[in-house]
């Protein structure tokens, strides 16, 4: 195979590394490595054209939208994504404030401001107070499964299910009111979705659940666009570090490469990309999303991975939350309102009613979160996970648009509520490098299995170390799923890799 020349091709320059993947887990390898003065030789190849990931502010209704990343979770000082953002001034100053940082949500959403049913009534606040602080207190028990083996059930939806049906049974009041409770409760099912990334509380594992570790603070978001982060990570890279438009097809490891260029030099590894072009390494840190992982495990390692990485690939769960964002002319809520909840009266989480998606994949939706508004622009963002979030990718604008206008006539019992002026949403599943949105311990899996797709390889041998290395959210143990887990993970990978070659070397530790 031929390799791509360019820069800091030639050799006794120290290790030749590659990061696969420019999110912040690959950002954040290659900010950390470039710093050290054994690593000159490094390059970032990207499948896409931009840098991010799966953190993607895009200009939209005359101020930022995030397709992806939304709030920092756990804004405090323990939190990598805060301290970074707040070192580049890119955060409020709400948010940096110790008040803010001290709040402790216990990781659950807020309440909505108000709650549509499909009646078209609004649904009381009082019984939605009482159902969420059911939901949630049920939700915090399961950390009681925590690295015990005799978990009661396998997964989190069907200990959920267990508790509200021995709850249920001692209800009091009418039959019309238990049936609200219980579709109540399944809207907050459906929020638990949209957190955890999945199809069905029934796929999340209960025994590991309590594993994910919320930090201190009131999540927060950054008022000039999540990607500011990014940007200001990959503006600290010597230029053309990052390569746009490469994706990587095969990584060929155990072996011994040579290039043209470097004669006499061997690499164990050789990165071969889509467009034919091929990069010989000593060391690759692997940051593509675990969507795109489980989709071609066949085919992007060569020789494969040893069956217990492959397996623990297959095993982790990963599935997909999407947004919608509806432009209105007009706001239909008021001004104090942040959080629209709808409440299918007819859905119970106790009953499983199999129905055609293309007849009821938007009941999946949480509602609607309100975005800051200015003057002339007034924006819903919906939240949707699952096979239901899957299929709408497959729809078009104008179905979406229609779907949720008879939706919003329909909960808020107005017949001539205008249209949306305007539409746009995330397509995570759809996306060929990602493959949906985050990871999910699931049911058949454990947190050794995040450890185990964590292992660098080869697993063994001195001669031939740390060849392939593996960061991104789906390998961090307890931060899973978020943007700090990401970022810790590139820093941990970076960190293994300056460990080896500078064995002296002060690391910042898991911090800055
Ligand atoms: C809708 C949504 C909402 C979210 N909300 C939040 C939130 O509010 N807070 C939070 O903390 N987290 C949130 N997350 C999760 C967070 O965005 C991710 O955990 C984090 O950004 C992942 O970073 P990463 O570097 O691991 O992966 P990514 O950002 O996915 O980066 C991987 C990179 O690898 C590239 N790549 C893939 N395949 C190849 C290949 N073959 N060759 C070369 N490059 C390749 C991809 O193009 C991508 O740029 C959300 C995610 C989504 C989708």
């Amino acid at each position: 195979m031929e390799s791509s020349g360019g820069r800091a091709e030639s050799s006794g320059r120290g290790p030749r590394v590659l990061v696969v993947g420019s999110g912040i887990a690959g950002l954040g390898a290659a900010q950390r490595l470039c710093r050290h003065p054994a690593f000159p030789q490094l390059r970032v190849l990207e499948a896409t054209g931009r840098a991010g990931g799966r953190i993607r502010s895009e200009r939209g209704f005359g101020g930022v939208v995030e397709l992806g990343a939304h709030w920092i979770h756990g804004p405090s000082q323990s939190n990598p994504v805060f301290q970074l953002a707040a070192r580049y001034q890119l955060l409020g100053e709400k948010d940096l404030s110790e008040e803010n940082q001290q709040i402790d949500t216990g990781g659950h959403v807020g309440l909505p401001s108000v709650s549509y049913g499909s009646s078209g009534v609004s649904v009381s606040h009082e019984l939605v107070v009482e159902m969420a602080s059911l939901f949630y207190s049920l939700i915090d028990q399961t950390r009681e499964f925590l690295h015990t083996a005799d978990a009661p059930v396998p997964s989190v939806g069907e200990y959920l299910k267990k508790e509200i049906r021995r709850c249920a049974a001692g209800w009091m009041g009418d039959e019309p009111t238990r049936k609200l409770k219980l579709a109540i409760l399944n809207s907050f099912f459906n929020v638990e979705c949209c957190v955890s990334g999945t199809h069905s509380m029934d796929l999340v594992a209960l025994a590991p659940f309590g594993e994910y570790t919320v930090l201190p603070g009131l999540d927060c978001t950054f008022p000039g666009g999540y990607q500011g982060l990014t940007n200001c990570i990959m503006a600290s890279l010597p230029e053309g570090v990052i390569v746009f438009n490469k994706p990587v097809k095969t990584i060929h490891w155990n072996g011994s490469f040579q290039e043209a260029l470097s004669p006499g030099e061997t690499f164990p590894v050789l990165v071969e990309c889509e467009d034919g072009a091929c990069f010989p390494a000593h060391h690759v840190i692997i940051t593509v999303p675990l969507g795109f992982l489980k989709e071609h495990l066949d085919t992007f390692f060569e020789p494969p991975l040893p069956t217990e990485k492959a397996e623990a690939i297959r095993k982790i769960g990963f599935g997909t939350n999407n947004k919608i964002f509806l432009e209105f002319e007009e706001p239909f809520w008021e001004p104090d309102c942040q959080y629209i909840q709808v409440v299918w009266e007819d859905a119970s989480p106790l009953e499983d009613v199999a129905s055609e998606l293309r007849h009821v994949w938007f009941k999946k939706l949480i509602g609607f979160l309100v975005l800051p508004s200015s003057e002339s622009v007034h924006v819903l963002c919906g939240f949707i996970a699952g096979l239901e979030s899957e299929f709408m990718e497959t729809l078009s604008d104008e179905e979406v648009l229609l779907s949720l206008t008879q939706v919003l006539r329909r909960v808020t019992g107005n017949a001539r509520l205008p249209a949306p002026r305007s539409v746009l949403r995330s397509r995570w599943h759809s996306a060929p490098y990602t493959r949906g949105s985050y990871s999910y311990v699931a049911v058949g899996s454990t947190g050794d299995d995040i450890d185990l797709l964590a292992q660098p390889l080869p697993a063994d041998g001195a001669e031939a170390q740390l060849q392939m290395l593996f960061a991104g959210e789906a390998t961090h143990r307890t931060f899973y799923s978020t943007t700090h887990g990401a970022l810790l993970s590139g820093w941990r990978e970076a960190d293994r890799l300056i460990a080896l070659r500078d064995p002296q070397a002060q690391l910042p530790g898991p911090r800055l």
